[in-house]
């Protein structure tokens, strides 16, 4: 089966909550949901967003929860455009489910198996790459390289929700 790209156009269509202009979600009605996978969605949706144009005008941009999709999302929005991003995460850290387990490995293409590249260590992504390994430990990576981006965009701020 050869693997059609998705236009921007496509991306941002997938995402778009039908009714309510600007919203989008990432990954509620995919298959294989995945912390890599939920990665690329996010960055995929922000890329294709500044090519339609709909970063232009610097846009105030909300993004609820900080996960693997949220913190990709926020700090690729962040690096896109000059408008102020803010994160809001419920927990007290960022990427908690992938907190507190050394025993669970995170493998970026394990899910492609049985393809070749399944055992590919390598997250090969623009912002916020990793590569396979203990779960705190990918998470730990992703942090460092998250906070990295928030202490040279100014316009990206975290808050905690209430
Ligand atoms: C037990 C378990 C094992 C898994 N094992 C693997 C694995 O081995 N490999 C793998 O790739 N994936 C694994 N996954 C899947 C992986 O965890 C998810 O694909 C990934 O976490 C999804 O990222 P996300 O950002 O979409 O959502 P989440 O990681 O769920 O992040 C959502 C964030 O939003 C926050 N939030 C929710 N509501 C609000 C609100 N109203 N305001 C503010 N913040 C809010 C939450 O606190 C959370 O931090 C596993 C999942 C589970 C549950």
């Amino acid at each position: 089966m050869v693997n059609t790209p998705l236009s921007p156009i496509n991306v941002i269509d997938g995402a778009s909550v039908r009714g309510h202009n600007g919203l989008y979600v990432l990954g509620c009605y995919d298959d294989r949901i995945t912390f890599y996978s939920q990665q690329v969605r996010a960055i995929a949706l922000i890329h294709a967003l500044a090519e339609q144009e709909h970063l232009r005008n610097n846009p105030r941009i909300a993004v609820v929860g900080g996960g693997a999709a949220g913190t990709a999302a926020a700090a690729a929005a962040a690096l896109a455009c000059n408008g102020e991003v803010v994160i809001f995460e419920a927990a007290s850290d960022l990427l908690k489910l992938q907190m507190g387990t050394d025993r669970r490995k995170l493998d970026p293409h394990l899910y492609n198996w049985p393809q070749s590249n399944s055992d590919d260590p390598v997250a090969d992504l623009p912002i916020l790459g990793w590569d396979a390994g203990a779960s705190t430990e990918v998470r730990s990576e992703v942090v460092r390289q998250f906070e990295e981006i928030c202490g040279r965009a100014e316009n990206l701020v975290q808050k905690k929700t209430p």
